[in-house]
């Protein structure tokens, strides 16, 4: 039972050193327990056998009515049977919370029955059960543990949750999901996290990729922060010009005013902070001066952080405080309907915009409170390849994009040996590039993107939209392809160009990764590749 109970919790630490993910721990789960039922059915039966033979069944019954070790050992034999029959593949897959709550139910009464059975007689087996428990109630505590951790906030003696924004998407049937965390966290590509909202299923918690994580930083102007000029008097009369020309409102004094009493945020870009700027880059005086391309304080402070006004043609002025700026990070998810919680989400989401999903114009997202529990997986890393190829079949983009924009910063910074990313996506409808459009477009702004990524989007069911649509006819490191992908020919193609190690990863439907597996498998023998799969089913 200890292993049965270690392939099931979600913080398995084994599972994290091993750097095997919880699918596989899943499947040997199923496994294990199958092996529990006929070793606990073989242990009752034997016992059966040998009392039918000295007493006839008679003997049984009378055994079973005057004796409690044999009760509670008889509820968790039932417990057992009711829970190997409800777990076939059909019946799990049919209604799966309903399976995970009788799933739950049952096994407490299994357990029960264990321990009572090895109480009353105290056998020795007690401290197996003993740790079979501590296992699982460790797992509880880690959970709660992650969700107080990322989602409680406790300030002024106030408790306050987060709060999780939903949008739909255009024609997709499909939300997106951000939850801003209450600390900043560093998300690692393949990771997935479990949403809880309780609005949309009080008890229920639901695997999700993390498709992107975003980083804000944000200033408070404090007592100790200073406005600093930048520019001359000409600078300032250049930028007058300009804006009378323009007719762009660039009077920079007019938008410092604007913003002083605000709360100023503005996004990060790349790696680095660059906010942050160290003591060698602060005149030697420490005073202001007014010359644009020197950053100055009145601060004798060791440390400056600043925030840089919007973008001016010559003259701005920026804020320089000595507070650290305050780092945080939204999880954004794109989960796809089905027929249980996520339809709910979707249909609320809808519901909150009068069924508009994006086709008639600008949505607002429905705010609830939404906690995340993880993080958990990720423990794919790509780094180590030349080539790398990801397939991912509708909604598990959601696995993929992340490692495209992790192994390109790889590249450019040469942390990883990345010299080529394909990015092979098979969506129904051109809109469902609408999922992850903003993130493409933020992967397109990356240096190097041209020599090093390809994204094919293979569009299977095309409609008038596919030709209209401002992907299509882009060119570029982004293609739209109608049909279906031929992925012997895909494959074939990277291997006369590998470079390095290749890894081939598919995240998608079941066809889609057997047909993406076949396809690499008939190159393993003449190049150097590696196949993966990640499944969005257990
Ligand atoms: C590691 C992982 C990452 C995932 N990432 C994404 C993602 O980024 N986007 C996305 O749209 N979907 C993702 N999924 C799938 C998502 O978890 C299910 O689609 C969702 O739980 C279905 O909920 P439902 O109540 O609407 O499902 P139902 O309509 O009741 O069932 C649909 C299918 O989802 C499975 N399922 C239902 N509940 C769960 C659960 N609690 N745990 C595991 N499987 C369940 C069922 O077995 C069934 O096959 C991921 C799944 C896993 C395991």
């Amino acid at each position: 039972m200890i292993p049965l109970f270690v392939c099931m919790v979600r913080n398995n630490w084994i599972g994290d050193a091993v750097q095997v993910n919880f699918d596989t721990w899943n499947l040997f789960h199923r496994w294990i327990g199958r092996i529990v039922a006929l070793e606990s059915f073989a242990h009752m039966g034997a016992w059966t056998v040998n009392k039918i033979d000295q007493s006839g069944w008679s003997g049984v019954a009378e055994a079973y009515k005057i004796s409690p070790f044999l009760q509670v050992g008889l509820m968790a034999e039932i417990a057992l049977a009711l829970i190997a029959v409800a777990s076939a593949s059909p019946l799990r897959h049919a209604n799966y919370e309903f399976f995970l709550s009788l799933h739950q139910i049952l096994v407490i009464f299994f357990m029960v029955g264990v321990y009572w059975h090895l109480v009353i007689d105290q056998l020795p087996q007690i401290t197996y059960a003993n740790i079979t428990i501590a296992i699982w109630v460790l797992d509880r505590v880690m959970r709660i543990f992650w969700i107080l951790r990322w989602n409680i906030k406790m300030k002024g003696g106030k408790v306050s949750c987060n709060v999780a924004e939903v949008i739909p998407l255009k024609g997709a049937n499909a939300v997106r999901v951000s939850v801003e965390l209450v600390r900043p966290w560093d998300f690692k590509p393949g990771q997935h996290a479990y949403i809880y909202i309780p609005r949309i299923g009080w008890w229920q918690s639901h695997p999700f990729s993390i498709a992107w994580a975003s980083t804000e930083q944000e200033f408070t102007e404090s007592e100790d922060a200073t406005w600093v000029e930048h520019g001359t008097a000409e600078d300032l009369r250049r930028s007058q010009i300009f804006a009378a020309e323009t007719g762009e409102k660039v009077d920079p004094m007019v938008s410092v005013r604007e913003h002083d009493a605000q709360h100023l945020s503005a996004p990060r870009s790349g790696g680095g902070n660059p906010y942050e700027i160290s003591p060698h880059h602060l005149s030697p005086e420490g005073h202001h001066h007014n010359n644009r391309n020197s950053t100055y304080s009145s601060h004798p402070a060791s440390r400056l952080h600043r925030l840089s006004m919007p973008p001016l043609p010559v003259y701005h002025r920026e804020l320089v405080t000595t507070q650290a700026p305050k780092t945080k990070t939204t999880m954004h998810f794109v989960i796809s309907k089905h027929s249980g919680f996520t339809k709910k989400l979707y249909d609320a989401a809808a519901k909150a915009n009068n069924g508009n999903d994006g086709e008639k114009g600008e949505v607002a997202p429905l705010q609830v409170v939404g906690m995340f529990e993880g993080p958990y997986g990720g423990h794919h890393s790509f780094d180590s390849y030349g080539t790398t190829i990801f397939v991912a079949g509708g909604v598990g983009i959601t696995h993929g994009i992340g490692y495209v924009k992790h192994l390109l910063h790889g590249y450019n910074k040469g942390t990883a040996a990345t010299q080529r990313i394909k990015l092979v996506w098979v969506v129904k409808s051109v809109d469902n590039i609408e999922w992850v459009s903003d993130w493409l477009e933020e992967i397109l702004q990356m240096p190097n993107v041209r020599q090093v990524v390809e994204v094919d989007v293979y569009i299977t069911q095309p409609n008038e939209a596919a030709h209209t649509s401002s992907w299509s006819g882009r060119g570029g490191v982004v293609k739209l392809y109608t049909g279906r992908p031929d992925f012997d020919i895909i494959v074939e193609k990277a291997v006369k160009r590998q470079v390095g190690a290749m890894a081939v990863n598919v995240c998608g439907g079941g066809a889609v990764s057997d047909a993406v597996r076949a396809a690499a498998r008939k190159y393993i023998d003449v190049s150097s590749i590696d196949f993966s799969e990640e499944s969005f089913s257990w």
